[in-house]
């Protein structure tokens, strides 16, 4: 099953332009039957598409973060734990998390601290902390950021994930995750994702 695990809408990303409406029209035309919403620090467009989302779309909660030591995206069957993230905070530690939470580093080779400068110990200090990572971002489609993104998933462990992180129409489903078998909701998704069964894939 392919899923865009990257999405930003308007009015919950500022900086996106795709409508909620238009989230749904694009996505059905895409013949996706799942979705992850992860707007900057708000579940506020989630909560509005939940609740008209046609059975066929299941639109998987989430929020991304930035913080100092870069950007994560945060999928949660806690909806009131996803409620109180906020766009610019550190990352929860594993402690913090509620049960059926998933965290994903997103753009590791773009954001805060990350790409070739980085320095030496930075991606081993953020790798035992997510659970699974960004291969493919539609912001950065470059190969040499997607083999240092797999480099880290196959030394830590981690799942492998294509999000389009879209914040226009026409960007939706640049990169995506395919995940075996289906993904009935976020608790499908959270698990596939603890249990290293996605891949990452893009156009
Ligand atoms: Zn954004
Ligand atoms: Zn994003």
């Amino acid at each position: 099953m392919r899923i865009d695990t990257h999405v930003h809408t308007s009015p919950g990303s500022r900086c996106s332009s795709m409508a909620k409406e238009a989230f749904l029209r694009e996505s059905a035309r895409h013949g996706l039957e799942a979705v992850c919403l992860t707007n900057h620090g708000n579940l506020a467009d989630y909560d509005d598409i939940a609740s008209v989302a046609t059975f066929a779309l299941r639109v998987i909660p989430g929020v991304e973060i930035s913080s100092p030591a870069g950007d994560f995206l945060i999928y949660s069957a806690d909806l009131d734990f996803l409620r109180g993230l906020k766009a610019v905070q550190s990352l929860p530690g594993r402690m913090q998390r509620p049960e059926m939470t998933a965290v994903v580093w997103a753009h590791p080779f773009a954001g805060n601290g990350g790409g070739a400068n980085a320095a030496e110990d930075y991606y081993a200090r953020i790798a035992p902390q997510v659970d699974g990572i960004e291969v493919y971002n539609g912001n950065w489609p470059d190969d040499t950021a997607s083999a240092l993104a797999r480099r880290i998933a196959d030394e830590f462990s981690l799942a492998e994930l294509g999000g389009s992180d879209a914040h226009r129409n026409e960007q939706l489903m640049r990169c995506w995750t395919e995940v075996e078998g289906e993904i009935d909701g976020v608790i499908d998704f959270v698990t596939a994702v603890l249990e290293r069964g996605t891949a990452a894939k893009k156009k």
